[in-house]
């Protein structure tokens, strides 16, 4: 059998060091550590491949590994000069997971592993001191009966609260070796009660408990919901990590803590982090204790008054200075922390790459590129493309009113309002109402990741900057404000107070997570400011990337938007959705209602103006650049009316009666509208209808001549071809308008015209229809539906099944179906190339801005992707991303 069980800094290890498929990234990194010569206690992982085994098997472990474990405990006796379960001197070890990638919270941890009702006895001798060893065991209890036995946490902590309440104290430091013995025979009582078995007191059971433990973790159902979120493969599987306890909770003289080398919000040099003294690792993150500033700089900004580690422990500062330098010269990266001071020892327990926010990923890549630590090409391959999103959106209107509610800990910037709800369940059914949301909670837990993605925004108030909520907002780019101690939150009322409010369930608000503000309402917003480093990465990403990126837009507003991000043109302005307006949508009802051709051309007489001047202020704005005006493609539905109300209006307009405009809406209604009378179809059916489009194009072009704005080259896209007689059809009655316009204002106009690829036979047929298409624009939203044959407007209510059941790894309406819909395109371009060399193509579905259609896109050798204007800087990112992998 292959080698399943690695020692830290051994030589077997040292060829896998690097391999996290194996290892895990926490188990690399530990071994990683080990060899830089830093301190870290001593232990061994269980390679990721057990995973496996261990479901495949029946939840078993092979004999040969166990027989490894017990010799790699040997080995920890012996460098620690401790013996696992001894009655002088026991070793306790902690049992981790880590999988590749981080997972922040997802998975089990247990520590003080080793404890028993003896062990702890010698511990307190061996020590000389009882709190500490009394604090470890019920720790233990605790942390073992929750993870291995599944009894809930709440129960332990509701004791420790209540007691600390009868005794009249705060902390839980102020409990003595009496209060935790005490505790300690209440925890067991609930173990009892609870699973009906006193709690395990055979250390080697409490081992493989624990390592059976972590690896059913990996298929938590948090675990599960964050892979899902994070398209992490189930196949990956969750090392075991097991070491040497060293302890931040002996006394005055530890402390445990948490840092990262550059401040995860911001970006900014300087170092980030908390730490608290006498505790153990969770305390910090799980917003017990309010945890205290690493560095007197950041300690002196905040206004507290609890001493930073820089001013409590200089010396363990400085040597965790020297190793954050060390470490981030090896890996050229920001890092995410764990350490503890034992005794004045300062101990490294973990290092990773650390979760950061958009803003903070984009100025430590520059950053680190004047550094002369990465590259400009390794920048730019940093940047996760999906999280500018949230810096693209408006931040708070500095200048409006308002009422602010409490502050808290600014943990991850951006702003966002929404209604107050106090459990994931309520943030999850609200978002499938399309309701906004902000996730109050005291403190967050794993169990809240399904609606923490939910939300729009999270609240709580406890809990410090690498509490859970602070890390997991960052990591998924959500505004969050945590550790308000000014609110107090309700579960049972569903509501949370602070000073001078009480905000219910259901209430709006909205908070700033750059500057920890919880405020009143709905608060304007701003445009968000995409200069300095986000303006240098993005022209560094202009250099290396081949495909261009357009925008889909059809108002003025989304136009400039758009420019503004960067689209270099117009790849889809659907036409049908300028009608929208209530001035318009009148005719457009009259001109789909209207029985005779004559109604009909009325109707278009009056919308031609509109479509005219729409397409002047856009041209405008594009300034000489590509834009494609794609010929009306509705499904009818969408235009029909249905209230009285508007019936009423639109009989008056056609001067026939209520009963003739329902029994004509009765007539056009279709089974499916997605494939019915749209598209083309229409163009066919109506040529007046692209015959009036094509005349305000062209219209709006010599008004801009005349106005000497600059001249755009309009790609007139008809939609929902199939076959080449359709566009061969409706080509040359677009020619026909344009001569007409050309000879009625002698003046020459320059057009392209072209087709959508939004069926299979069009892809199929591609080297016909190229014949009279000057170019090809990718509809893959169509094209998706109709190859799956799977309706783009119910998919929402199945599609869900499909990805459980792992039938799809991400929704193809997102991430294109490179296998199905991809082989079309290739296909598409392949034919419709060999007939017309220089045929354009390009892409307008959704997938235009989604990173791994785009990376697709690059790789089909398509000429441009359009995406939505707040995708532009995303899809210029993820097109250079796509060219440097390919090199
Ligand atoms: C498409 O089908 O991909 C497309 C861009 O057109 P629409 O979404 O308007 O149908
Ligand atoms: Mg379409």
């Amino acid at each position: 059998m292959e080698k399943l069980v690695f020692r830290f800094n051994n030589e077997i290890s040292q060829s896998y060091i690097n391999n996290k498929d194996i290892l895990g990234g926490k188990g690399a990194n530990l071994a990683q550590m080990a060899k830089l010569g830093l301190p870290v206690p001593p232990g061994f992982t269980i390679s990721t491949k057990i995973c496996d085994y261990f479901y495949q098997n029946n939840q078993k472990i092979p004999s040969k590994v166990i027989k490894q474990v017990k010799k790699e405990i040997g080995i920890i006796e012996k460098i620690t000069k401790k013996k696992f379960g001894d009655l002088s001197n026991p070793l306790l070890v902690s049992v981790r997971s880590g999988s590749r990638v981080s997972m922040p919270g997802m998975m089990d941890t247990i520590l003080n592993l080793g404890l028993n009702d003896k062990t702890v006895i010698a511990l307190k001798k061996k020590t000389s001191n009882g709190r500490f060893a009394k604090d470890s065991y019920r720790r233990f209890i605790q942390m073992y009966s929750n993870v291995v036995l599944g009894v809930e946490s709440y129960l332990f902590e509701e004791l420790i609260d209540n007691y600390k309440l009868t005794k009249g104290v705060i902390q839980d430091t102020e409990l003595e070796e009496d209060d935790w013995d005490g505790l300690i025979k209440n925890f067991k009582t609930v173990v009892k009660e609870k699973t009906k078995k006193v709690f395990p007191q055979d250390i080697t059971q409490q081992l493989w408990g624990a390592i059976g433990a972590v690896l059913l973790s990996w298929n938590s159902k948090r675990a599960k919901t964050y892979r899902k979120i994070n398209y992490i493969p189930d196949h990956w599987g969750t090392a075991v990590n097991i070491q040497a306890m060293v302890f931040g909770n002996m006394g005055e003289n530890c402390a445990t803590g948490v840092a990262f080398t550059r401040n995860p919000s911001t970006g900014t040099k300087e170092y980030f982090g908390e730490y608290l003294i006498n505790a153990q690792g969770e305390d910090v993150v799980a917003g017990t204790r309010t945890p205290q500033y690493l560095s007197k700089k950041l300690r002196k900004e905040s206004g507290s008054k609890g001493l930073s580690m820089e001013e409590s422990m200089p010396e363990n500062f400085k040597q965790l200075e020297k190793i954050f330098k060390k470490l981030e010269l090896k890996y050229r990266d920001m890092q995410d922390i764990e350490f503890t001071v034992e005794n004045k020892k300062l101990w490294m327990l973990q290092t990773r790459s650390g979760k950061r926010t958009a803003k903070a990923s984009i100025k430590i890549a520059v950053d680190m590129v004047s550094e002369k630590l990465i590259s400009i090409k390794e920048a730019i391959l940093r940047v996760d493309p999906n999280i500018l999103d949230s810096l693209l959106h408006p931040t708070l209107d500095e200048k409006a009113e308002k009422k602010v509610v409490a502050s808290g800990l600014p943990a991850s910037p951006g702003a966002a309002s929404g209604k107050v709800v106090f459990s994931a369940e309520e943030a999850e059914r609200l978002k499938e109402q399309m309701q906004d949301t902000i996730l109050v909670r005291v403190e967050t837990s794993p169990e809240d990741i399904s609606g923490m993605h939910a939300a729009k925004g999270i609240l709580t108030a406890r809990g410090g900057m690498t509490s859970h909520a602070a890390v997991v907002a960052r990591g998924m780019g959500k505004p969050c404000v945590s550790g308000s101690n000014e609110i107090k939150v309700d579960y049972e009322k569903k509501l949370f107070k602070s000073a001078n409010y009480e905000i219910k369930e259901g209430d709006l608000i909205t908070i700033d997570g750059g500057s920890g503000k919880v405020m009143l309402g709905k608060v304007p917003t701003v445009k968000p400011d995409i200069s300095g480093d986000f303006s240098k990465l993005m022209k560094w990403v202009d250099k290396y990337r081949k495909l261009k990126v357009r925008t889909n837009a059809e108002t003025p507003v989304d136009t400039k938007v758009a420019r503004d991000f960067g689209a270099e043109g117009i790849g889809l302005c659907r036409t049908e959705h300028m009608f929208f307006d209530d001035k318009r949508i009148i005719s457009v009802r009259q001109m789909i209602l209207s029985n005779t051709l004559e109604d009909r051309k009325n109707a278009l007489a009056k919308l031609l103006p509109f479509q005219k001047n729409d397409f002047i202020e856009i041209f405008k704005i594009m300034g000489g650049l590509p834009v494609t005006v794609r010929l009306l493609d509705p499904p009818l539905h969408e235009f029909l009316p249905k209230a009285d109300k508007d019936i009423a209006n639109v009989a008056k307009e056609l001067k026939i009666s209520n009963n003739d405009i329902k029994s004509r809406i009765i007539e056009l209604h279709e089974q499916n509208p997605m494939l019915g009378h749209r598209g083309c179809r229409l163009g066919i059916s109506f040529p007046e209808i692209y015959q009036m489009q094509c005349e305000a194009i062209f219209e709006a072009l010599v008004e801009c001549k005349k106005k000497k704005i600059k001249a755009v080259i309009p790609e007139i896209m008809i939609p929902l071809v199939s076959t080449a007689a359709e566009i061969q059809i409706l080509r040359s009655l677009v020619e026909k308008i344009a001569e007409k316009v050309q000879k009625k204002y002698k003046i020459k106009i320059k057009y392209f015209v072209g087709t959508m690829i939004e069926l299979p036979r069009a892809a199929l047929r591609a080297n016909d229809i190229a014949k009279y298409a000057d170019f090809f624009s990718f509809g893959t939203n169509d094209l998706t539906q109709t190859t799956f044959g799977i309706s783009r407007d119910d998919a929402g209510k199945f599609l869900n099944d499909y990805v459980d059941n792992k039938i799809f790894n991400k929704d193809p309406f997102v991430s294109i179906d490179d296998k199905g819909v991809g082989e079309l395109i290739k296909i598409a371009t392949e034919r419709g190339r060999k007939q017309k060399k220089n045929l354009k193509l390009g892409i307008c579905g959704e997938h235009g801005g989604d990173p791994a259609s785009i990376e697709f896109c690059e790789n089909a050798k398509l000429n441009y992707v359009s995406c939505s204007p707040y995708r532009v800087p995303i899809a210029r990112l993820a097109a250079a991303q796509a060219y440097l992998k390919k090199k």
